[in-house]
This record gives C-alpha cells, sequence and structure tokens, in this order.
C-alpha cells in the first residue's frame, strides 16, 4: 500500500503510471499523504522485482523472482545427483539432477541450515560449510580481478586542439 503511486497523487493503471503526453505523471485531484520525492525514496528502499512494488489488485504477478533470499548460496547450487537414465539406443547412462538448490532449517547445531533438493531428496550438504566455501572463491576472484586490473588509459581526444588554441589564445593576447 505505502508503495502505491497515489500516495503521492500519481495516477496508476493496472501497477503503471499514467503518464501525460511530456513523460510527466498525471496527478490525481485527491489529498495525497506525501510528497513525489518521498514517495521515490520509499519505493528506492526496495529492490527491483520486490513484491513490495506490485501496486493494486490489477497489477500484474510478478513470478518466478524469489521475495528474499535468505542463505547465501541459494540457487546458485545445482543438485548434482546422477539418475540413472536409458539412452536412445537403449544403453544405460545417468543424469545430472542439475536443479537449483535451496536452504532449509535444521535442528543442528553444528550445521542450522542445509542446502537441499525437495524434489528428488537425493542430495543435502551443510549450509555453513558450503557458504563459508563459496565466499572464499569469491574473495580470490574479487582478489584476482584486483590484481590484474589495468586502469584504463584515457586521454581526451580533443588535446592537441586544447593546446593549439591555447597557444592562439596566447598570441592574440600579446597583440
Ligand atoms: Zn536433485
Amino acid at each position: 500500500m505505502m508503495t502505491a503511486p497515489r500516495v503521492c497523487g500519481y495516477r496508476a493503471n493496472r501497477g503503471v503510471l499514467v503518464l501525460d503526453d511530456d513523460g510527466s505523471p498525471i496527478v490525481g485531484v485527491w489529498q495525497p499523504v506525501c510528497a513525489p520525492e518521498e514517495w521515490s525514496a520509499l519505493c528506492a528502499t526496495f529492490g527491483d522485482g520486490s513484491t513490495y512494488l506490485a501496486r493494486g489488485s490489477c497489477t500484474p504477478r510478478i513470478t518466478g523472482i524469489p521475495k528474499t533470499i535468505k542463505y547465501l548460496s541459494s540457487s546458485l547450487l545445482r543438485c548434482q545427483y546422477r539418475f540413472p537414465d536409458e539412452a536412445a539406443d537403449g544403453t544405460q547412462v545417468t543424469r545430472v539432477c542439475n536443479t537449483p538448490m535451496g536452504g532449509s532449517k535444521t535442528s543442528s547445531k553444528r550445521s542450522p541450515y542445509v542446502y537441499t533438493r525437495t524434489t528428488c531428496s537425493r542430495n543435502s550438504i551443510s549450509g555453513p560449510m558450503v557458504d563459508e566455501q563459496v565466499q572464499r572463491l569469491l574473495m580470490a576472484k574479487l582478489k584476482q580481478a584486483q590484481a590484474t586490473f589495468i586502469s584504463p588509459d584515457i586521454t581526451w581526444p580533443k588535446a592537441v586542439q586544447l593546446t593549439q588554441r591555447a597557444d592562439k589564445l596566447a598570441e592574440l593576447e600579446q597583440q
């Protein structure tokens, strides 16, 4: 409700701001609750695709975007369980499950959450252990990126022109 454009006087249709020909929001005739700047600032506190930004009952539903990620490696990990399968020619093969794994709470003290795949329920791994490894990989990657970073040699294409003009100006001033 707080993110509904009408709180700052703007009109919206199915979650999309109603704009005039110049692209400015059309203002309704009611008494607004806050100023448009305050409303923008409030909306900016929610990420893109946040369900809190879905405004009103006719707003198209946001699907496929998880509301929040509670555990670091959620949906980054893929289940590597191998299913026995049969190829087209009848030979026995294995197929990797490869579906994203999500975090889920456990009662264990050492591993208060695990990453698991509920649909095949063949794989489960200690959450804190995985997150530590993911953090290490990420830090190593960032370190490497920093070590190999070469700052681009930025030269202004009109530098020569500027020198020429400055010389010309100095010349004229001397006259
Ligand atoms: Zn699986």
